[in-house]
């Protein structure tokens, strides 16, 4: 049988503790009992866990042997801040699917209100991410970077392959920069290089922002001749790079 799996909030070698939400959780809704075993992600590596003390706001474990930890896609997913239900939904999926980061950008038609509420939504986006990651039994909870305007986007760029999705773009496909790029094993999450796709809000990019990604490198790619809508193509581009990285 499957155990569920949590995200510890404390750990050291030996020991584990889940607060807050999560305690009230097992506490309250699970019953949770001493001597119940769960996965515990600690840190970078997961172990099960054994239940020694439960509190409404802490459930202490023991942890004791390690189990195989999955990784995650060494995948950047640049996305538009877009309405709220769909940011959340787009937030969810690309956890899901396992990429790395999540940068919420801040483009030229991302709506006035959606940028200026924006930072105050980060940390729901995080909590989102986090329950996510639980459920979909990840080893680790994708980064969700502080909101930021694509024009400071594009001069902090680390090394990677630079995707910019495209409703522009005619000429070349996403898997036609995938067969001409190098093959996937020179990707990986921590070393040497990632993966960056931008996603552009529900207005699309403007000319100067295609023009200003192309200056800093980035590779205009299309998804087809197809209108998408964000985050369809949000979850797209990850399933296309999830598959085409391998296992
Ligand atoms: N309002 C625009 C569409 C914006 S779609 C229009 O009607 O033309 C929002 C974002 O999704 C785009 O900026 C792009 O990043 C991505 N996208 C949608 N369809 C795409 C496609 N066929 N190929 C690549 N990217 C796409």
């Amino acid at each position: 049988m499957t155990r569920r799996r949590w995200i510890a909030d404390e750990w050291d070698q030996t020991s584990a503790v889940l607060r807050n939400a999560q305690a009230a959780h097992l506490a309250r809704v699970l019953r949770a009992q001493v001597g119940q075993e769960f996965d515990i992600v600690a840190g970078t590596e997961v172990r099960r866990g054994v239940i020694d003390n439960i509190r409404e706001d802490a459930v202490e474990l023991s942890l004791h042997e390690t189990l195989d930890a999955t990784t995650c896609l060494p995948l950047v997913l640049a996305l538009s801040i877009i309405r709220y239900e769909r940011m959340e939904w787009a937030i969810e999926k690309l956890t899901e699917l396992g990429v790395a980061r999540i940068v919420p950008l801040i483009a030229q038609r991302t709506e006035k209100h959606l940028a200026q509420a924006a930072q105050k939504r980060t940390e729901r986006w995080r909590k989102i991410a986090h329950e996510s990651a639980q459920q979909s039994r990840r080893s680790d909870v994708p980064e969700i970077t502080d909101p930021i305007p694509v024009s400071n986007y594009l001069s902090a760029g680390p090394d990677a392959l630079h995707l910019l999705l495209s409703e522009h773009e005619r000429a070349r496909s996403l898997r036609g920069c995938l067969e001409n790029s190098d093959g996937p094993e020179i990707y990986s999450a921590t070393a040497p290089r990632t993966i960056c796709a931008a996603i552009g809000p529900e207005g699309g990019w403007t000319d100067g922002e295609v023009v200003s990604f192309a200056k800093y490198g980035w590779q205009s790619v299309s998804l087809g001749s197809r209108i998408l809508r964000a985050e369809t193509a949000a979850i797209a581009v990850a399933s296309v790079l999830s598959s085409w990285l391998g296992p």
